[in-house]
């Protein structure tokens, strides 16, 4: 190799490091697994000239998945067909492996933080010289760790920021958190025209549970109700805890003429929770509530609280009829 030669491989390299030091920055201030995972598998293939990013994860307790899953809305969840959560993977050191058609070359990096192995990232090109046996991997394998660092630091960000929206009795999401998720399908609603549905509930004669059985079976109907409603809802639904026993369902997807069935459902599934008091006795429970379909328009606001403020009204003549029973919200 000349001296030519030897100073533009020193360029390239040098530009090279520049681009991937900017990545790293970027890498290191993601703070949700949407914005690393968008940077990892969109921003690493556009911003390198790569044709495709796959991720193989380690995840032998599914921790990372549930964290994505918990984290990222119904249209963002598409991102984890790019990831391969498995139990075990196997452990590799930095080189070229064979591609997956059509790309002709890639590189598979080991995902290493603190001796513990988190699993693969790797890179493919359509270009047949890319990624060579022999060739200089350290840049790359720097890349890998930010990398590694980065999953573990947004799976504690993204804890700490989910244990912020969860109520911790009963692991409903909190006013804030169904706020937030509300806004989210408001936000999806106006861009899709896509429907959701709003169920708004109180438990009746709920001070006399306290009052008769005690506080510690009161908080055991709480956990229960919540635990028998996500038996009975979709995994994208979403339960929330807006006030001591005050709960609200935010639906995606459900149909007007579908509600009246499913606060239907929501009312039975209440009334046969078995839950019984430090003696062994059955608490009966039932609840009161209302029910409305929202059609975001692309151009209205509407705050939850005016939501929640018009179901009130409804929900109290749903008590004044004798409770146990839910009625529609007149739009
Ligand atoms: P109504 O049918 O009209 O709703 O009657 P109620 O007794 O349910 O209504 P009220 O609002 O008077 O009582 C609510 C009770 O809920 C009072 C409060 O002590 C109880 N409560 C609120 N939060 C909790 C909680 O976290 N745990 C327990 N055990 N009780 C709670
Ligand atoms: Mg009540
Ligand atoms: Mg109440």
């Amino acid at each position: 190799m000349d001296l030519e030669e030897l100073l533009a491989n020193a360029r390239r390299n040098e530009a090279l490091l520049r681009r991937l030091q900017a990545f790293e920055l970027q890498l290191l201030s993601c703070q949700t697994w949407f914005d690393l995972l968008t940077l990892l598998l969109d921003g690493l293939p556009a911003q390198f000239e790569l044709d495709a990013v796959t991720l193989k994860v380690c995840d032998p307790d599914g921790e990372l998945k549930a964290s994505m899953l918990q984290s990222l809305d119904l249209e963002q969840a598409v991102l984890l067909n790019q990831l391969d959560f498995q139990g075990r993977v196997p452990m590799i050191s930095a080189g070229p492996v064979a591609p997956p058609p059509p790309w002709r070359t890639g590189l598979a990096l080991p995902l290493l933080r603190n001796d513990v192995y988190l699993g693969q990232l790797r890179l493919y090109s359509r270009h047949a010289d890319r990624f060579q046996s022999g060739m200089a991997t350290d840049f790359m394998q720097h890349l890998a760790a930010v990398v590694a660092a980065c999953l573990f630091m947004v799976k504690q960000t993204e804890e700490t920021a989910r244990q912020a929206l969860t109520d911790p009795l009963t692991g409903a999401e909190n006013r804030r958190g169904f706020e937030r998720a509300y806004q989210r399908e408001w936000a999806r609603g106006q861009r899709q025209y896509h429907v959701f549905a709003m169920v708004l509930f109180d438990l009746d004669h709920f001070k006399q549970v306290n009052d008769v059985h005690g506080h510690v079976t009161g908080d055991r109907v709480l956990k229960t109700l919540c635990r028998s409603l996500k038996g009975i809802m979709r995994p994208t639904d979403h339960i929330g805890r807006l006030g001591g026993e005050e709960f609200a369902l935010l639906l995606p997807g459900c149909q007007p003429d579908q509600l009246p069935a499913v606060a239907a459902r929501v009312t039975e599934c209440i009334r046969a929770m078995e839950v019984v008091n430090d003696v062994g006795k059955r608490v009966p429970v039932t609840a009161s509530g209302s029910y409305l379909c929202l059609t975001p328009h692309p151009q209205q606001q509407l705050e939850l609280s005016r939501i929640v403020e018009h179901m009130d009204t409804y929900l109290y003549q749903a008590k004044n009829n004798g409770r146990d029973q839910f009625i529609c919200a007149e739009q």
